[in-house]
């Protein structure tokens, strides 16, 4: 059937994109990779450039963001070494796509959107496509989310000039968080930054570009 024909195949292209993009470097983690084969990427990118969602890449999703590389995704996500009842603060919800790929392995996924336009279309997609459980929240993540606090893993989308103090207040003993760190408009480290007896310890994992992180009163 012509139908049929033309349907796009995005089952086999998630599966390509898993083996070649994440198993052939060094994801490893089972959760996470069962999580990325399922999450419907297409779903999260603007309909017009839905045939390059499963490439090895950012996208434009406007408002100047975009949507992480499925690479950068799954090695954040396996940063974070989530167990089932893990509670996670995302900051930078952006498409809402990591969130999703949150939501597959636990179920307490909290994420703060500084752009409205992008909270919103990130808050009903998830609905949409059955995350309901997903709590989403319009505002500055400088500031974390201190009423749902403290979480176990603290995983930041945007490229941040230092480690928000709020961040590690809101991270519980033992918790880390996963943030890229460095100058603006710069290469920057992604660091996991680990609590423990009250004091923090941070290792570098690799170099990483993303979108910078904004403030509210920045102009
Ligand atoms: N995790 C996203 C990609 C994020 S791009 C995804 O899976 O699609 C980074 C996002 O961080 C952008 O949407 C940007 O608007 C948001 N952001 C930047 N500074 C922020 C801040 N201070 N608080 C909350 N979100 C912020």
């Amino acid at each position: 059937m012509v139908s049929g024909f033309c349907q796009v195949n995005y089952k086999a292209q998630r599966e390509v994109m898993v083996q070649t993009q994440l198993i052939d470097r060094d994801i490893s983690d089972i959760a996470t990779l069962n999580a990325m084969r399922k999450v419907l990427r297409h779903e999260f990118v603007p309909e017009k450039i839905r045939n390059m969602a499963y490439a090895d890449r950012a996208l434009s999703i406007g408002f100047d963001q975009t949507i992480s590389q499925p690479y950068m995704v799954a090695a954040m996500t396996q940063e974070l070494n989530l167990k089932p009842d893990s509670k996670v603060l995302e900051i930078g919800t952006g498409s809402g796509y990591q969130a999703a790929v949150l939501a597959e392995i636990i179920d307490s996924v909290y994420t703060i959107e500084i752009v409205e336009p992008l909270w919103k279309q990130a808050k009903e997609r998830l609905k949409r496509l059955g995350y309901d459980a997903v709590s989403v929240k319009l505002g500055d993540g400088y500031h974390g989310w201190p009423e749902n606090a403290p979480f176990d893993a603290i995983i930041v989308t945007a490229g941040a000039e230092s480690i928000p103090n709020a961040l590690i207040e809101q991270l519980k003993e033992g918790g880390r968080l996963i943030i890229p760190i460095g100058p603006h408009n710069g290469v920057r480290q992604l660091v996991r930054v680990v609590k423990k007896n009250g004091k923090i310890n941070i290792t570098e994992i690799m170099p990483v570009r993303f979108v910078p992180f904004t403030r509210k009163n920045e102009h």
